[in-house]
């Protein structure tokens, strides 16, 4: 058995991006090179190991994809029919290997892994049995492998998810830097731009991807927001990957935030629907079957992006106790300085505040709102949400909406705001 391998190229670094379909198929022909032998054979004895699975209608590896985040990289293999029942090990400290029995690879099989801070090659190999990744580690961290069926777009996927190893240096000095921002009495915002990484969100006219329209916003409230002198914001997504939704509630809490703001793009199968609306939370069910609709959208974000099956889970329902009563009550006045902010801008219809079971806005402690911006579905205003200039205006909008809430606020709680 002659297993047949290539070194993934690499490529510039924006790349492997949501697969948007418009992306040429790049040719992994690059011949193997320096240590490419060991993993070779390691390959080989994994393949010899495996015994033959049926070969009827398998399914292809299609393509590889990759994220950085902060602390881990995900990648995904794209595979063009459910991969039966992968293998995972480690190979060794520094060698993660996926087993994928009776799987092929497609002759067009893509991938730009540059390599990052975690992960240093991957290498894929078929035979008669299968087909088997090595992926090469950087650092001694055990990865967390799982198989996400297809949603949405997406393909039956294999995810490796490579954790970043803990760092201590790192959480102490988030721990000052709160402590800090809590001492100064400072309005903490957590700025939440909806979706990201292998979950683009709403993919509008032109092929707009609603993730990257949440950033853009999310980066120029912080901008914004930073220069209000008791007010400070933190992100809890900084570039393009994917973050569950429990994860970003539970990143404004290690921040201890005062408030969350999550930023969206609406989307519709009407292609005229627009204007923008302020979510908060309903315990209760929805303001209307829209409205349901819209939450039913946005928390498919796990689905989609995926999260390991055995962490999907149900804890939100056992947050609920009676701080949430002040804290639906404070997300609902949020709602509406931002929803009257927002009517500074005459081009967007504001459709008002709503209710709905969105999972990020249930922190049972912050007061939490989500942002439908404009329409991504529709031309015009698609148009304006990759504009720089409506997405500074619509930060701005924001942070004034903030500040008028934060007014409020301290002046109930007795505090001198500037
Ligand atoms: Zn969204």
């Amino acid at each position: 058995m002659q297993p047949s391998s290539s070194r993934l190229i690499p490529a510039n670094s924006r790349v492997a991006r949501h697969g948007a379909p418009t992306r040429r198929p790049r040719p992994a022909s690059r011949p193997p090179i320096r240590g490419a032998r060991t993993g070779l054979l390691a390959l080989a004895a994994l393949l010899l190991g495996a015994g033959v699975a049926g070969a009827a209608e398998a399914p292809e590896l299609a393509r590889i994809r990759y994220w950085t985040a902060p602390d881990h990289t995900r990648i995904v293999f794209d595979m063009t029919g459910p991969p039966g029942e992968p293998r995972f090990r480690l190979a060794d400290s520094l060698t993660f290997e996926v087993y994928l029995p009776g799987a092929r690879k497609s002759p067009a099989l893509t991938t730009e892994f540059v390599g990052d801070s975690l992960v240093a090659d991957i290498f894929t190999a078929v035979s008669d049995a299968g087909t088997a990744i090595r992926i090469g580690l950087k650092k001694k961290v055990t990865p967390l492998a799982f198989v996400l069926a297809p949603a949405d777009g997406q393909p039956d996927r294999v995810v490796v998810d490579v954790p970043a190893p803990a760092d201590p240096a790192a959480e102490k000095a988030i721990a000052q830097r709160v402590a800090e921002l809590k001492k100064s009495r400072k309005l903490i915002v957590a700025i939440d731009a909806g979706h990201g990484g292998d979950d683009p969100g709403a993919v509008g006219h032109r092929r707009l991807q609603e993730a990257d329209v949440t950033l853009a916003i999310a980066k120029k409230l912080k901008a914004e927001l930073d220069q209000v002198p008791g007010i400070s914001a933190v992100l809890t997504r900084t570039g393009d990957y994917f973050i569950p939704l429990r994860k970003r509630i539970d990143l404004a809490r290690k921040y201890q935030a005062d408030v969350m703001v999550s930023i969206h793009c609406n989307a519709s199968r009407n292609r005229r629907a627009t204007g923008t609306e302020v979510y908060f939370l309903s315990l209760t069910g929805a303001t209307d079957e829209a409205a349901r609709a819209v939450a039913e959208a946005e928390n498919a974000a796990d689905l989609i992006g995926g999260v390991p099956p055995e962490t999907g889970n149900d804890l939100l329902s056992i947050l609920f106790d009676l701080r949430q009563n002040d804290t639906i009550r404070q997300s609902s006045e949020l709602a509406e300085h931002l929803i009257d902010a927002l009517e500074a801008d005459t081009r967007l219809e504001t459709r008002g505040v709503k209710q709905a079971g969105f999972v990020v806005l249930k922190a049972p402690e912050i007061p939490s709102v989500l942002v439908e911006t404009a329409f991504i579905t529709n031309a015009r205003e698609a148009a304006m949400l990759k504009d720089v200039h409506f997405q500074r205006k619509m930060a701005e909008m924001l942070a004034t909406g903030l500040q008028r809430f934060k007014a409020n606020r301290d002046k109930a709680l007795g505090i001198n705001s500037n």
